[in-house]
C-alpha cells in the first residue's frame, strides 16, 4: 500500500478492512515527523515505515496514540522514537496487558475475527506510553505547531484528537463511533462531542477506518447519527 498525501505536510498509510487496520497518520515537520497512531502490530507499523522510507521520508520522531485499542496502539513495541498518550490511555493499556498475562492470548484473539488474522504468525506486545499527558499538549515539529487534546467520545474514555492547525487538519481517530463491538452510541457524548469538535478550523478530516472526508461531510455524518 502506498502513502496518500493530504495535504502539504501531512499523509496518510491507508487503513485496511481485512485485518481492521487503522490509517496511521505522518505530519512533516521541518525539525521532526510524528506519526498518528501506531498500529495494530509489528508488521503493521513495519510497513508503513518501508513505505515512508520508499519515499524518502524520515522515520517519526514521536507517534501519538489515539486511544488504547489494539489496532491503534499494539505496534508501540516497534516505534521509532517516542510514544505519547494521554494517562487514561496508558492505564487502559497497563490493565489490558494485565488482563492478557492472565487470561491469555486466546482470550485476546477470541474479541474479534480481524484480530486473529492479524495475529496468524506473531504474538501480541504491549509496551506503554513513554510520554503521558493529561488534558492536552502542543508540539512543534518545526514550522508545524501540533495540538493534541483529549475529549468525550461516544467510543472509549480516552480519545485523544490530533490538531494540525496550519494544516487545517483534524484526526479524529476512531472518536466518533459507537463502543466496541456493538457500535451503540451514547446520545449525550456523541452531542458533547460534536459541539467539542464543531468550533475547531480544519477543512479536512481523518477518521482511522475510512477516507478522509471534508469537515462539512463529516459533521453532516456526525449530527445525523448523534
Ligand atoms: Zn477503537
Amino acid at each position: 500500500m502506498k502513502l496518500q498525501r493530504i495535504s502539504e505536510r501531512i499523509r496518510i498509510y491507508p487503513h485496511e478492512k481485512y485485518r481492521d487496520r487503522p490509517a496511521l497518520g505522518y505530519i512533516q515537520g521541518d525539525a521532526f515527523s510524528i506519526a498518528v497512531d501506531a498500529g495494530h502490530s509489528a508488521n503493521h507499523i513495519h510497513e508503513f515505515y518501508a513505505a515512508l522510507e520508499k519515499e524518502h521520508l524520515p522515520l517519526p520522531s514521536v507517534t501519538i496514540l489515539t486511544h488504547w485499542h489494539w489496532d491503534h496502539s499494539f505496534a508501540a513495541h516497534a516505534a521509532n522514537g517516542l510514544v505519547i498518550a494521554n494517562s487514561a490511555t496508558g492505564k487502559h493499556l497497563a490493565s489490558f496487558r494485565e488482563k492478557i498475562k492472565t487470561e491469555g492470548t486466546a482470550y485476546f484473539l477470541s474479541l474479534d475475527k480481524t484480530i486473529q488474522r492479524e495475529y496468524e504468525d506473531t504474538e501480541p506486545v504491549i509496551t506503554l506510553p513513554d510520554l503521558l499527558f493529561e488534558n492536552q499538549l502542543y508540539i512543534d515539529a518545526g514550522n508545524c505547531p501540533v495540538h493534541l487534546f483529549r475529549t468525550v467520545s461516544p467510543h472509549t474514555d480516552d480519545a485523544t484528537l490530533v490538531h494540525v492547525p496550519n494544516e487545517r487538519v483534524l484526526f479524529i481517530g476512531d472518536a466518533s463511533s459507537g463502543v466496541f463491538p456493538s457500535w451503540e452510541k451514547d446520545a449525550a457524548l456523541c452531542r458533547k462531542f460534536a459541539e467539542t469538535i464543531e468550533p475547531l478550523d480544519f477543512v479536512i478530516s481523518i477518521r482511522s477506518h475510512s477516507a478522509p472526508e471534508t469537515k462539512e461531510e463529516f459533521m453532516q455524518d456526525l449530527w445525523e447519527d448523534c
